[in-house]
């Protein structure tokens, strides 16, 4: 009967922090809201996130985990990511079928306890094989961009950029120049906001072969039953309406970590230090500025110069991240952090390898966020209405970062130049001007509203648990006819 149909979604990222965060906060939704949640990590990341995984599990949300074919002692760093993406595409790949076809074998509970057959795949967007798989077993399967609206319309912009001309870009460039082709963003765009790979457009090398990839994925979404977007209609309006049109069905469900029941869920694959919130507590309201970008950032020992100089000489105390891989060349983080020390006069400045970055961020000590401009940090920064000065890496970030000082007016693009001047006059800025906090301040609002109960994004999230549920119906039909 209708009622008694069971969803099951099996829900399958990208094993790096950014897109296990997003996708573990729809887990989380879906699990709330009574549809059961399989998570698939990979055996490496469910070891490092041990005890903090088994903490959210529910009746409704459990974790399992494939190989993702690499061997247990690889160091897997950032350096490795095209390595672990073709070891996931195929070794990857042939043990997620093998547990997809014995998830559809294994008998439901009778007590009704048990997880019944998989209904549905979420799968990352950028795991295109992982629809394709499903769709194989008959299992519907639904695509999940972790990044921003905007930076997907840019992929999917890509062949219309290559017909007008504006991609490769003329060898030696302005990357200032505006570019045409992704619409509704024409005038305002320039070279250096388009995804990062774009840059190589045009070259024999593995980033131009990454970008095809990357292309291929954001067109194969239009496959998918539906996409889901961790974003808000109050944020990207345009860019949704432009994607729409070429999707099967679009859901903007985001902020998705806002919606995650407190206290928050554990998601880090980093040990988080906890110490960073009490030397916050000890310091006055809006005068620290928080530093980090991300889990993926590499930055040269002149680079790390440049900012550590910038936010000496703007003259706030600072608490900055320093990821052990971050820093290339640099032997020991020990010595960074030394050097952040020393030069921050011991009092000003706290370094952590990696901290609970939502606490942080709704401290009352935090004045600004000075970051690459991931997605989620994006989100996470514009739901606490704090500002950002964005020094984007790459991929998405440069389209972020672009958003965030010209159209949210939320913060400051520094663009990805590195230097210590600009650092100090931004840094001051964000803290100091009115304009970028009340901005700031009104964006968070607006998303607060969002994700509150009859808000866009917690109906669109309503909307894909209903269509979720839709989904198991033809299973059921078929059982009733046999
Ligand atoms: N993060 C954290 N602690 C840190 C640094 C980052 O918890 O010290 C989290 C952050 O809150 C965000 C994620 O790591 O949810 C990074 O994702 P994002 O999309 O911002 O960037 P990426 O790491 O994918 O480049």
């Amino acid at each position: 009967g209708k009622a008694a149909a069971p969803a099951h979604v099996l829900v399958f990222p990208w094993p790096i922090q950014g897109h296990l965060n997003a996708m573990l906060h729809l887990a989380v939704a879906l699990a709330g809201a009574g549809v059961h949640v399989t998570f698939l990590h990979t055996d490496y990341n469910l070891r490092r996130l041990g005890a903090a995984a088994a903490a959210v599990a529910s009746p409704w949300l459990r974790f399992m985990s494939v190989p993702d074919g690499l061997p247990d002692d690889h160091p897997r760093t950032v350096a490795d990511l095209g390595e672990i993406g073709r070891s996931i595409r195929t070794a990857g790949r042939a043990a997620y079928r093998a547990l997809l076809a014995s998830l559809q074998l294994m008998p439901v509970d009778a007590a009704g306890g048990g997880f019944p057959p998989v209904t549905t795949v979420v799968a990352d967007a950028l795991l295109p094989f992982a629809t394709d798989v499903a769709e194989e077993f008959g299992v519907p399967a639904l695509a999940f961009r972790t990044a921003s609206a905007c930076s997907f319309l840019a992929y999917m912009s890509v062949p219309r950029l290559v017909e007008l001309g504006e991609l490769p870009f003329p060898p030696g460039g302005d990357l200032d120049e505006p570019v045409r082709g992704v619409p509704g963003m024409e005038g305002f765009l320039r070279r250096r906001d388009l995804p990062s790979p774009c840059r190589h457009h045009g070259a024999n090398n593995d980033t131009a072969a990454l970008l095809g990839r990357l292309v291929n994925a954001a067109l194969h979404s239009s496959k998918a039953r539906a996409l889901i977007l961790n974003t808000a209609t109050s944020l990207e309006a345009p860019a949704l309406a432009h994607i729409a049109p070429r999707m099967r069905d679009v859901f903007a469900v985001g902020p998705l970590h806002a919606m995650s029941p407190a206290p928050a869920v554990a998601t880090s694959l980093w040990r988080e230090d906890d110490g960073c919130m009490a030397w916050l507590d000890g310091q006055a309201d809006r005068s620290v500025v928080y530093v980090s970008l991300g889990s993926l950032t590499v930055i040269s020992l002149e680079q790390f110069t440049e900012f550590l100089s910038g936010l000496v000489a703007a003259g706030y105390p600072f608490l900055w991240v320093l990821r052990p891989d971050m820093v290339m060349a640099s032997q020991s983080t020990t010595n960074l952090h030394e050097a952040v020390m020393a030069a921050g006069k011991n009092s000003k400045a706290r370094v952590a390898e990696w901290a609970p970055q939502r606490d942080v961020l709704r401290h009352r000590a935090v004045g600004c966020f000075l970051t690459h401009a991931g997605w989620n940090s994006t989100l996470e920064a514009a739901v606490e209405g704090v500002p950002t000065v964005c020094w984007p890496f790459f991929a998405d970030q440069q389209i972020n970062s672009r958003f965030v000082g010209g159209v949210w007016r939320t913060g400051l693009d520094m663009k990805d130049v590195c230097d210590a001047a600009v650092v100090e006059r931004m840094v001051r800025e964000a803290m100091e001007s009115g304009e970028i906090r009340g901005s700031a301040q009104a964006v968070a609002r607006q998303l607060r509203r969002d994700i509150a109960e009859g808000g866009s994004s917690a109906m669109e999230l309503e909307r894909l648990v209903a269509f979720i549920r839709e989904l198991v119906m033809p299973i059921q039909h078929a059982e009733s006819e046999l």
